[in-house]
This record gives C-alpha cells, sequence and structure tokens, in this order.
C-alpha cells in the first residue's frame, strides 16, 4: 500500500515538474514578427513527443511505414489488358526482406495518399554492370504520382545531369553525385511541399529538399511542373494528397527497394 502511496506521489510530482517545464517562459517578451508569439512563450503549443527511429534510417513512431520488408499490402497496380480500369494486388517480388521490380506489370502505386511530406526510401540497384545511361537500372521515386526523383545507376556512370540519381527529372541536377556501388543499399530521404492552386491556377510551385545517402542534392528547388521526358510541362490541378509511385521503367533490369516510410507534414 505504501510503495502504491510512493508511486503515485512520484506520478504526480514527475507530472507537475514537466507541466512546470512547459509553463516555463516570459510574457513581458517582444511578439515575434509575422507570428502571434512573445519570444519564449509560456502558453505556445508544445511539440508532441515522437520515438526516433533505433538506428538512423528507421522509421520514427509517427510514420506510415508503406514497406517493412514483409509484404506489399500497402500497395496495388493498376490492371492491364482484360483488367484495365481496375486496381489490383501489387505483383512485384518480395523477398530476404526487400521488393523487386518485376517488369512489365507495371508502377507500383501506394493505396494511401499523401501531399506535403517527409519520406525515407532505400534502393538497390543490380549488382554487374549492363546497359548505359537510362538503360541502366532505371526506376524512379514519384511523390504524387507526378514529381519523379530518378532512380538509376550513375556510379561511374554518365548520363545527361538532369536524368541522374538524385536528379528531379528533366529539371533539375543532383548538387553532387554520391552513387554507390550496384549492389549496396542507397538511400532518399526527401522534404516536399506540394504546389498549392488556386482554382486551376498554380499560386506556389512544389518544392523539393533531397538527400542522397545522407548528402543534400536538392535544396529546397521549386519544381517547373509534372515530370516528363523530353519537353516542359506545366502544373495541372490535381488533389492536395495523391498517392506515391515507384516506376516500372522497363528498359533496364530490376531495381530493388526496402524500407519505406512516409510522414505527414502540415503546411
Ligand atoms: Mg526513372
Amino acid at each position: 500500500m505504501r510503495i502504491r502511496i510512493i508511486q503515485a506521489f512520484l506520478l504526480v510530482a514527475t507530472g507537475l515538474v514537466a507541466q512546470q517545464t512547459h509553463r516555463d517562459g516570459y510574457k513581458d517578451t517582444p511578439i515575434l514578427p509575422n507570428q502571434q508569439w512573445h519570444v519564449h512563450d509560456p502558453d505556445r503549443p508544445y511539440p508532441p513527443d515522437v520515438t526516433p527511429g533505433a538506428t538512423p534510417g528507421e522509421p520514427p513512431g509517427d510514420a506510415i511505414v508503406l514497406f517493412d520488408g514483409k509484404d506489399l499490402s500497402q500497395w496495388t497496380q493498376r490492371g492491364r489488358g482484360v483488367d484495365r480500369g481496375k486496381m489490383l494486388d501489387a505483383k512485384w517480388k518480395v523477398t530476404g526482406g526487400y521488393m523487386e521490380i518485376v517488369h512489365g506489370t507495371g508502377d507500383l502505386i501506394s493505396r494511401q495518399k499523401f501531399g506535403n511530406c517527409q519520406l525515407h526510401v532505400e534502393w538497390q540497384e543490380p549488382e554487374g554492370i549492363q546497359g548505359e545511361s537510362q538503360e541502366r537500372g532505371n526506376s524512379g521515386v514519384y511523390i504524387m504520382s507526378r514529381y519523379e526523383i530518378q532512380v538509376l545507376d550513375n556510379y561511374h556512370s554518365a548520363t545527361y545531369a538532369d536524368g541522374m540519381a538524385g536528379a528531379i527529372y528533366g529539371q533539375w541536377p543532383p548538387l553532387v553525385n554520391p552513387s554507390r556501388k550496384p549492389g549496396e543499399w542507397q538511400t532518399y530521404d526527401v522534404v516536399f511541399e506540394g504546389p498549392k492552386f488556386d482554382g486551376d491556377k498554380v499560386v506556389s510551385p512544389a518544392y523539393e529538399t533531397l538527400f542522397f545517402n545522407g548528402v543534400l542534392v536538392q535544396n529546397h528547388r521549386a519544381l517547373n511542373g509534372p515530370t516528363e521526358y523530353k519537353v516542359v510541362l506545366p502544373y495541372k490541378r490535381h488533389d492536395p494528397e495523391e498517392p506515391l509511385m515507384l516506376q516500372d521503367h522497363s528498359s533496364s533490369r530490376p531495381v530493388k527497394y526496402r524500407n519505406i516510410w512516409i510522414r505527414k507534414l502540415a503546411e
């Protein structure tokens, strides 16, 4: 009984200390420019706790895990032929804690939709060199199903700059090329802000920041519009949230993916 009382006392005391910590601050300080809060305002909403991943690259507690190496339940694919118009269970191969493109089955499309987000994707190019330029392990991470971050083997392999791994395809080359060898896992960490529309008119472009193997390669880049090959396309109005897509680029050997997670971000 005594132990329970002590435990209860400790809980209350801990809560009071935590509350006191949050309430610490000042009201006799200036209002911050373009904000409603005083400097060190004690009433300012406190950021929620988030449990970080156990090791770098693992999903934090508030992430939506889109692929944990086990199954493709978070993904779908467009039907072809007699199944045209249907959304079918994903057919890419899952083995050994990763998934691998099955060429000809089509792009992988997330069942959930996302707009502004933080995204983590790991991918691997096939070992052994085969093909050149855009034919060497081509895939892509299409945010909102429209805006491609190129996936390609660019380890000692050249192509046009705005089509390299880490490029916003057809628009912005990566700042540097931190590609690893084929057969080694590589990471993309993206911060994406979706475009804003007023009716059919775009009033703010999409912005993208990308770390490729931990190296900054896109620094808050404004996108021209959706991704396309050899042309410039204007923005076309779409919903504030759209599916994520992984590209089946059938003209090169299959790329592997693992550990895909995403966090929705407020504006
Ligand atoms: Mg591609």
